[in-house]
């Protein structure tokens, strides 16, 4: 029976409800059926939070079976432990035997099964919103695989199918293919467990929309708790206009079917990539503005651009996931980086942001990220490989010593795509960063081959039609500042800068007063403030606010002392402070006018800025 009171019939199948689930997939053989791992999911109480999960395993392999939880989310590089939500585990033989169950670590228990089968049963506790972890409440549950399902150790290759009882009049809905339901049942397959937990489940009644894009169907199923100022019809017809830039741009989609799972509630935290499927999690209040909408559309960007980059083009360390630990990646800068530039992009293609409106947006994210101290500290594939102990584990030294690869990757992906057009031009090509992904996409992507760092600069000079190296080893291997400016020029972009009229004293503040940072070399390093301290007093008046105590510094002319107290661990401190001329300058970038460029270039900033451009 199908409870679909405000969905289109064209819907129907992007979700199971009770006992409606459409076959579809082929009958699994019999030696599959054999090794298939049944996963079974329920929430009696949904208040408590409890999801109770029992796992069948039919003809094991050997006489005991370790079985572990993931200790991260794949695509979210931290030690997560989600065994520390599991609870009230125990095993026994399928006619109901206990069996004994020996603790291996952290994360891992042994079951004693002898020669037969055997279930496992646990209950995890689904409290952590977010689009990394699960949450479960009243009114709906959020089941990320790597936190809610065993796996077996050794043998993540076994088929996995899940049967989900539904509770409340909750629909389920994943990127899973649908197998038949019993009444007040929802079953998925999946070929392996890494399909398996690489598809979040979404229970509850929320609103869905479709659109077809080429042979490709695209679901939005939207999740307000609590409601949300949101228009899902509205948001379903911008992530259209995204998907079919992405299309354009790279020359097809390569799935079948693909879901947004948006959840709006008090706080939203971002998006978390899947081969077939995103979780994005948004503020429900947020689309009162435009830029609610712009907003979503760029995380929905982001996340769909991410099922070719580090979903099919994916680094070759990462192959296969190990869900014990850490492992390590040196291409974060451009699976995260790049995808953030290919985002960019797509909403220009989609029409959603004017060229000229992402030039501004460009400039301002030049003008923040030239006044990170740490933009040049470390080589890019280093931040990569720090992700899991640095990028996720913020530390007060991190300002002068880090930035984000996202940040950064994001910057280096527009100077490379510049450089593939300006480069290609001359040898008669039309190179891209686009392109770039499209040649990888065929050379390992659609092979199921990891790539390498090498792989990604060997497919760049191929589309420059001229060896790249040179550049990797000054910007990703090296610190040397991003050329963008010079780039932009020859693409007929003026770059300007000025510097800002306020005197300088390179402190950074957050929350109360707190100094944040102190930029190195500037008048508060060389005043011997310190971090964590707290200011009171700028001169003789006491501010009350970080924007107050900036503008207390910067109304005074360089060269101006002025004494600054703070409570530095209860004590209270003064030091004298030697303003300076501001080093850091705001930058705008705009077009050059026709007149003064050579149509050449005119032609190649069009390709790069226009709406219609490939
Ligand atoms: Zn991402």
């Amino acid at each position: 029976m199908a409870r679909l009171p405000l969905l289109l019939a064209a819907t129907l199948a992007a979700c199971v409800t009770a006992g409606t689930a459409p076959a579809a997939e082929a009958a699994p053989t019999a030696r599959e059926a054999r090794r298939t791992v049944h996963y079974r999911l329920e929430i009696p109480a949904p208040a408590t939070q409890w999801v109770h999960v029992t796992v069948t395993v039919a003809r094991p392999r050997g006489l005991k079976t370790s079985l572990a939880m993931p200790a991260w989310t794949p695509g979210s590089y931290l030690v997560r432990d989600h065994a520390r939500h599991v609870d009230e585990l125990r095993a026994e033989d399928l006619r109901g035997r206990p069996l004994a169950v020996t603790r291996v670590d952290k994360q891992t228990w042994r079951v004693d099964h002898g020669a037969g089968g055997f279930r496992v049963h646990y209950r995890v506790f689904a409290g952590e919103p977010g689009v990394r972890t699960s949450f479960v409440d009243d009114r709906h549950a959020i089941l990320n695989g790597a936190a809610v399902f065993l796996y077996l150790v050794g043998e993540t290759g076994r088929p996995a199918d899940v049967e989900v009882s539904l509770t409340n009049g909750w629909q389920a809905h994943t990127a899973l293919p649908a197998l038949p339901g019993t009444a007040g049942t929802a079953r998925f397959s999946a070929p392996d467990y890494d399909t398996l937990v690489d598809a979040p489940l979404a229970l509850g009644v929320p609103e869905v929309r479709g659109f077809t894009v080429g042979a490709t169907r695209v679901e939005l199923v939207f999740t307000a708790p609590a409601g949300s100022n949101a228009d899902p019809t509205r948001i379903a017809a911008d992530l259209q206009k995204v998907v079919e830039a992405f299309a354009r741009m790279m020359g097809g989609l390569p799935l079948d079917r693909y879901v947004f799972l948006v959840v709006a509630d008090e706080t939203g935290d971002g998006g978390l990539e899947h081969a077939a499927s995103t979780l994005m999690r948004v503020p429900r209040d947020m689309f009162g503005e435009p830029a609610g909408y712009r907003r979503i559309a760029n995380l929905g960007a982001h996340e769909f651009f991410h099922i070719w980059n580090v979903k099919r083009i994916r680094d070759a360390a990462l192959i296969p996931y190990d869900y014990a630990g850490e492992t390590h990646s040196r291409l974060l800068w451009f699976h995260e980086g790049f995808t953030e530039t290919m985002e960019q992009q797509a909403l220009v293609r989609a029409g959603l942001v004017g060229g000229d409106e992402w030039l501004r947006e460009l400039a301002g994210a030049w003008t923040t990220y030239v006044r990170r101290p740490g933009r040049n500290h470390v080589p890019l594939p280093e931040l990569s490989f720090d992700a899991w102990t640095k990028a996720y584990k913020p530390a007060p030294s991190h300002g002068n010593t880090l930035v984000s690869y996202y940040e950064k990757g994001y910057l280096l992906g527009v100077c490379l795509d510049l450089e593939l057009r300006l480069r290609s031009s001359r040898h008669e090509q039309a190179g891209s960063l686009a392109g770039l992904f499209r040649r990888l996409m065929v050379s390992h992507g659609a092979r199921g081959k990891g790539i390498t760092y090498a792989d990604i600069v060997a497919a760049a000079s191929a589309e420059a039609g001229e060896a790249m190296d040179a550049f990797f080893a000054r910007h990703v291997d090296g610190t040397e500042e991003l050329p963008l400016p010079a780039l932009l020029k020859q693409i007929g972009v003026t770059a300007a800068s000025a510097a800002a009229p306020r005197a300088y004293s390179g402190l950074v503040l957050e929350g109360a007063r707190i100094v944040k940072n102190i930029e190195p070399g500037s008048p508060a390093a060389a005043a011997g403030l310190m971090l964590g301290d707290e200011v009171l007093a700028v001169g003789d008046l006491r501010v009350r606010s970080n924007e107050e105590t900036l503008a207390r510094l910067g109304e005074r002319k360089p060269g101006d002392e002025v004494e600054v107290a703070v409570f530095r661990a209860g004590r209270l401190v003064r030091r004298e402070l030697t303003l300076a001329a501001d080093p850091h300058r705001t930058w705008r970038f705009e077009r050059t006018p026709d007149a003064t460029l050579r149509p050449e270039v005119i032609g190649l900033r069009r390709a790069w800025l226009a709406r219609d451009a490939k």
